[in-house]
């Protein structure tokens, strides 16, 4: 091992980024922050990633994710990116208030980036500050750390620092670096950036990186830039459909904001339904309703467009129209194929919200239906969807009367029950579990807890506002196992006042 200053940390990183595709990003440092303190640390996360964790608390760790002590085998670099931004076409993006400080392999063999949000400007900045606030980085850390504990592939937090700097927004806000870590920063955007410039060599430098680094079966295949199209037209499916299962709104699901590697990444306007109305938007720029509740499936299909867009040029030779038109129509076939990998894989999921085990095969349309109706009737009562699902595994067990008070009007909920009850005795008779199973096992995909966005916003006003971190810790601490009952957390299970709901927003990039 080579000497090094006891005072930097070595993370162990290896930049293959860095290494595999210069031309992409500005190598650059990150601002200083006056007075760090950390906020949080993700002590089991650390752990995961080889990092010594305790030597990462207090001023060194504050020091270290403020960007302040750098590990001694950080190379920062600000990463290029375009993007369609509520379907308009920025070509340069880029990372305007972030820097990605390198990968490493965790302990299970998995390559992380390690990357810095809210840490100063870059040449990608264009009007910004590079700054982030306090509110937004904690809600990062908390929305991430939240979806990750529902079992739903997402960047995760591994620290937050306060920079003791002021950042302006609306109002002065404290100032904030949020350390993030992600399976890769990889983005429908990164392709757009080299293909909007016509940079073809740099493109296919970079899907090949991204077929290595994400898809490595595809790696020798001839055909392996329509394969990693339909890769990601599945891990979005996949994604897209536990999104749809559990509530969650992105709120912005720019191009730049679609992970190559399937995980949730950006969390800036997101917020969780309450109740149930495809049509819930809660991001205040968002006007028109594009990135609706609703319309999540719809919009990752059309960023999946956007990205067989850049990949016709490798498909094909850029300047043959016919073989063009070829790789077009091959690209069309695959994105065609989205809708029903998304139904198959949200209904998959549904079935098992449903209590629906057996595994012989069932008839899809019916069971569509089911859910379709069961939707319908959340829908028309407003009822709450996290425990409207939730409910349901104690009705399964006969007990009703905790879900019977979630509806206005329970009658439809009464011949919509009867028909699932025939359904789940039919499941039973193929093989399924008995009541109490199949209760158990709803339980593990009907979470209790979700990241409310009254908590939310509760543990980031008194954190933001009056330096109280206790609210943060102990929803954090209940959001880390939201399948599991405890009275000592029942607060956190309970919807926000309706009043309250209709009247929140979110708000980006801030
Ligand atoms: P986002 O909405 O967070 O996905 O960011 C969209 C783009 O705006 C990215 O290029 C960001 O780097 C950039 N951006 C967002 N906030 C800031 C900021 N405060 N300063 C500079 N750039 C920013
Ligand atoms: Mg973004």
């Amino acid at each position: 091992m080579s000497a090094r200053p006891a005072s930097r940390p070595h993370f162990g990183f290896d930049n293959s980024y860095a290494r595999e595709l210069p031309g992409s990003y500005v190598a650059w440092q990150p601002a200083k922050a006056p007075a760090p303190r950390l906020l949080f640390l993700n002590a089991a996360l650390a752990a995961e990633l080889g990092l010594d964790g305790d030597a990462l608390r207090g001023d060194e760790g504050a020091a270290v994710f403020a960007g302040n002590r750098l590990p001694a085998d950080a190379e920062p670099i600000a990463q290029a990116y375009a993007g369609h931004q509520f379907g308009g076409f920025s070509p340069q993006l880029g990372d305007g208030r972030a820097l990605l400080l390198g990968e490493l392999v965790d302990r299970t063999g998995r390559r992380r980036d390690i990357a810095f949000k809210g840490s100063g400007r870059t040449p990608f900045s264009r009007g910004g500050d590079g700054k982030a606030a306090v509110g937004p980085m904690l809600r990062e850390a908390l929305v991430s750390e939240g979806m990750h504990a529902l079992g739903i592939p997402t960047t995760r937090a591994l620290a937050v620092v306060a920079t003791g700097e002021t950042v302006y927004r609306e109002t002065p806000l404290p100032g904030a670096v949020l350390t993030r870590v992600a399976a890769s920063h990889l983005r429908v955007g990164t392709f757009q950036f080299f293909a909007a410039r016509g940079q073809y060599d740099a493109l296919r430098r970079l899907a090949d990186y991204s077929i290595r680094r994400h898809d490595p079966a595809l790696a020798e295949d001839p055909d392996r830039y329509l394969g990693l199209l339909r890769a990601l037209a599945g891990r979005q499916a996949s994604l897209i459909a536990q999104w749809m299962n559990i509530g969650f709104i992105h709120g912005v699901m720019n191009t730049d904001n679609m992970a190559i590697s399937g995980e949730t990444i950006d969390y800036g306007p997101c917020a969780f339904l309450e109740a149930y109305d495809p049509d819930t938007v809660f991001s205040s720029i968002d006007h028109h309703g594009r990135y609706a509740f609703g319309n999540q499936p719809a919009i990752a299909r059309w960023n999946l467009a956007r990205f067989a867009e850049t990949l016709l040029p490798l498909m094909a030779d850029p300047e043959d129209d016919a073989a063009i038109r070829q790789a077009a129509e091959r690209a069309t076939e695959a994105i065609g194929e989205f809708p029903g990998l998304y139904d198959a894989a949200l209904l998959r999921g549904q079935r098992i919200k449903l209590g629906l085990f057996a595994a012989s095969a069932t008839d899809d349309a019916a069971d569509t239906t089911l859910v379709a109706d069961w939707l319908a009737v959340l829908h028309s009562q407003s009822a709450d969807f996290t425990l409207a699902w939730r409910r349901l595994a104690d009705a399964a067990e006969g007990r009703e009367a905790a879900l019977r008070s979630l509806f206005t009007d329970p009658g439809a909920l009464d011949s919509w029950l009867a028909r699932w009850r025939e359904r789940c005795a039919g499941d039973e008779a193929r093989g399924g579990p008995g009541a109490t199973e199949r209760a158990m096992r709803m339980r593990r995909a009907n979470p209790w807890i979700i990241p409310r966005n009254h908590r939310v916003e509760e543990a980031l006003a008194a954190a933001s506002d009056a330096d109280d971190l206790a609210p943060f810790e102990r929803l954090l601490e209940a959001l880390r196992n939201p399948f599991d009952e405890s009275p000592e957390y029942a607060a956190y299970a309970e919807p926000a006042p309706a009043a309250l709901t209709a009247g929140y927003r979110t708000f980006c990039g801030t």
